[in-house]
């Protein structure tokens, strides 16, 4: 469909500025540096022949194709974050292309000695054959999810290039913040005015995804009585042991380490503490609203438990839940994740439906009145130096994003 070295230049321009965005800030975007990648993507949905190119105070980048059918087609959207995640590093990315890929080792740094196994890594070996773009061993490198922009862009682009192609209106957005948790958070839903919209952002191709995690945080706290401990018979409450029976009354095998698809966890995620007061750092998960609930309340029930062998109460846990289940949002609309399933298979990829087992900007769009299913970006090994993307995956996803106009604007004709 698109010309190869253009998608690569395309991605390549994306990810050589650094757009890693910071938790500590308050701002938005979190880093001045984001503006300078959100400015260029303004730009060049201008060039490119886009509609409405907007740039809000948030560095929020908008921008309309307008219908070219006369019936009423519901708008949908495409939307992608152009930060990249402060765990590693995103400065001076020196992107290394490897064509024709042999299925064996890709040596990232010589220097350095980091290999990119598909020993390790065996997805590697379905793109033998394929174009692969690496890192060079010393920064990650951005495809998610500059991939997701390239797609979208590389799609809006043939769509004007090929009015023959119908469809209805379409809004693209691209925001900033999405790694810190906040992507969705300033996003403007109303002026967006897409009655659907997809997140261009999971990672092998193939994946679509309308289910996540429900998340929360809990703090623990426990109390203490510190005395001398050669006079504390009787006296001293050692506030780590209490933590420990804490710890050990939740059951032991539902950690990350022992669940995978539809199975929750408690993650104990951090410890403090000294005699006088420990602090346990949790995070709940569970697909499951009703779960979810459950868990929260054993939390408290074996905390009240504990305490109830005491004469006040030494553990209290504060709950903060961080964001919820999609399915709820999606299920009465799965019209859309069906347009997504048939998009991909009109252009022979196999769809891949799973549950997220995390989170997505999309699943806070969803609930903010925008269902917003995610798709493959195209990408692997995210936010670290063996990330790597196929070119081939970007132009399948951007085949899917121009199928997924096509079908939208047949099924309401
Ligand atoms: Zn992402």
């Amino acid at each position: 469909m698109t010309n190869k070295q253009h998608i690569i230049d395309r991605f390549l321009s994306y990810v050589r500025i650094d757009t890693q965005s910071d938790p500590e800030s308050t701002s938005t975007p979190s880093t001045m540096k984001q503006w300078d990648l959100a400015n260029k993507l303004v730009d060049e949905l201008k060039v490119i022949g886009m509609q409405d190119v907007t740039i809000d105070e948030h560095a929020y980048v908008m921008a309309s194709l307008p219908a070219n059918v006369p019936h009423e087609v519901p708008v949908i959207g495409f939307v992608s974050h152009f930060d990249t995640t402060p765990d590693f590093s995103g400065t001076n990315v020196n992107p290394q292309i490897v064509e024709n890929y042999d299925g064996k080792d890709i040596v990232l740094n010589k220097e350095k000695n980091i290999i990119l196994s598909p020993e390790y890594f065996d997805d590697l070996l379905q793109y033998k054959g394929k174009t692969i773009i690496t890192t060079d061993g010393t920064t990650l490198l951005g495809a998610d999810d500059k991939a997701g922009i390239t797609e979208i862009m590389t799609a809006m682009e043939y769509l004007v290039n090929n009015p023959d192609i119908l469809h209805g209106k379409i809004r693209v957005c691209f925001t900033p913040d999405e790694e810190i948790g906040r992507g969705a958070h300033k996003f403007d839903v109303e002026k967006f005015g897409a009655e659907w919209a997809y997140t261009m952002d999971g990672s092998q191709i193939g994946e679509l995804e309308y289910e996540n995690f429900n998340a929360a945080r809990a703090v623990v706290k426990v109390e203490g009585k510190s005395v001398h401990p050669g006079y504390a018979k009787d006296k001293m409450v050692n506030s780590m042991y209490i933590a420990q029976d804490f710890i050990n009354s939740l059951p032991r095998m539902e950690t990350p380490e022992h669940t995978e698809d539809r199975q929750g966890f408690f993650h104990l995620s951090s410890i403090n503490g000294d005699v006088e007061e420990t602090i346990l750092e949790y995070i709940i998960r569970d697909h499951d609203l009703g779960h979810f609930q459950a868990r929260k309340e054993m939390m408290q029930d074996l905390a009240s438990e504990i305490c109830s062998q005491y004469d006040r109460d030494l553990i209290t846990i504060e709950i903060t839940d961080q964001y919820r289940n999609m399915r709820e949002k999606v299920e009465p609309v799965m019209h859309i994740v069906d347009l997504a399933r048939d998009a991909m298979e009109a252009v022979d990829i196999e769809p891949i439906i799973k549950p997220i087992r995390g989170g997505t900007d999309g699943a806070q769009l969803s609930f903010m009145g925008l269902p917003c299913p995610n798709i493959f970006a195209g990408g692997h090994n995210f936010h670290g130096k063996y990330e790597y993307v196929p070119v081939e995956s970007m132009q399948k996803a951007a085949e899917v994003i121009v199928k997924l106009a096509e079908l939208t604007a047949k099924k309401y004709e």
